[in-house]
């Protein structure tokens, strides 16, 4: 039985549609520029989130990267989220391989940050100081879209303060999908974006850097000394294509996947479901911890994963149906039931 996997959206395996046109992907050396299906990979996001050019990275983490190291420079630093991906889970790779320092704030409930208070970090040219140079966000942000109105606010903001705008848009298409908005009302609030492939969109690998041709350009020299620079990458490629000509509007099915599954898991007394209708593909359960484990380890035993602690997020992918729901909802029941 193919198990139940709802630790992340990075799970899914290609499927067989995607596996065919990766096999008859057009290949050539990447590095000399000479990959047509890299090629049409970078043409077809710079065109959907409206930038001059694109970038195939590896992953998500060299794309924000990327995205950092072509707005700063060292001595200079950028403002994030205390909790955001480019911060606290990418090794502190701007600081460490680029000199950059970060300024976190605190994020507000809705998953911002205070564009007072960011304004109020943004350091005096003094040099005593960094220099202040890029604001970054993350969206969606813990599953949900930022309010569009806020990103008009960021980007004025921005303008006004001469920094630049990065967004972590990791899930920037479910953010879309569940806004009914197109990507670009997302995207041009910002200098660059990256995004995932491999994620939501189920290819297997990468990510990629959305921007001006000029940063494009600067990426594409730091992507090489990072060891990025690929060759044969149309394979790889030709998913991210696939991807992207397929499985944007499906996101809907994971979204409403996870909103039933949020309604399930509400009727467990013993459960306690963050409900949100605003979030995307992601599910929040609070429990104890000791709780936690052991029902993770029995749903474990049923083929069904899941990953947490105190705070368990469930999310849902191509590669869970709505019987894959039932299925969980069921075995959560049954568990929770025995005692009684
Ligand atoms: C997954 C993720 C990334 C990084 O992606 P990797 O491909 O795992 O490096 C960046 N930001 C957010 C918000 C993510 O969820």
């Amino acid at each position: 039985m193919k198990p139940i996997d709802l630790r992340s959206d990075t799970v899914t395996r290609p499927s067989p549609e995607m596996l065919a046109a990766m096999s008859r992907a057009e290949v050539g050396d990447d590095v000399y520029g000479e990959d047509p299906s890299v090629n049409r990979l970078e043409e077809l996001a710079a065109e959907k989130l409206g930038t001059e050019a694109a970038l195939f990275v590896s992953s998500g983490t060299q794309g924000n990267l990327l995205g950092v190291m072509t707005h700063c420079t060292r001595g200079d630093e950028y403002i994030v989220g205390q909790k955001a991906h480019t911060y606290r889970l990418e090794g502190g790779g701007a600081a460490v391989l680029g000199g950059i320092q970060p300024q976190p704030l605190d994020f507000e409930t809705d998953g911002t940050l205070d564009l007072v208070k960011v304004a109020s970090f943004i350091k005096p040219d003094d040099i005593h100081c960094a220099r202040t140079r890029l604001l970054c966000l993350e969206n969606t942000m813990g599953g949900t879209p930022l309010p569009l109105d806020y990103l008009g606010q960021a980007a004025r903001l921005a303008t006004k303060h001469r920094l630049n705008t990065h967004l972590d848009g990791a899930r920037i298409f479910n953010a879309s999908v569940k806004q009914e908005v197109s990507v670009q009302a997302i995207s041009r609030h910002f200098d660059s974006i990256s995004f995932c492939l491999s994620k939501g969109l189920g290819a297997p690998v990468g990510s990629v850097l959305c921007g001006s041709r000029e940063q494009i350009q600067k990426a594409r020299r730091w992507r090489k000394v990072l060891g990025g620079g690929m060759r044969q990458a149309g394979y790889l490629a030709a998913a991210g294509v696939y991807a992207l000509e397929n499985n944007v509007q499906r996101l809907a099915e994971d979204h409403a996947n996870a909103a039933l599954l949020a309604r399930g898991l509400a009727e467990v007394e013993e459960l306690e479901v963050e409900s949100s209708s605003a979030r995307t593909n992601m599910v929040f359960v609070k429990m104890d911890q000791e709780a936690a484990g052991r029902l993770t380890a029995h749903l474990k035993k049923q083929g069904i994963i899941i990953q947490g602690r105190e705070d368990i997020r469930l999310v849902t992918h191509l590669d869970v149906c709505r019987k894959d729901i039932a299925s969980v909802l069921e075995a959560v029941k049954a568990y929770f039931a025995r005692g009684k």
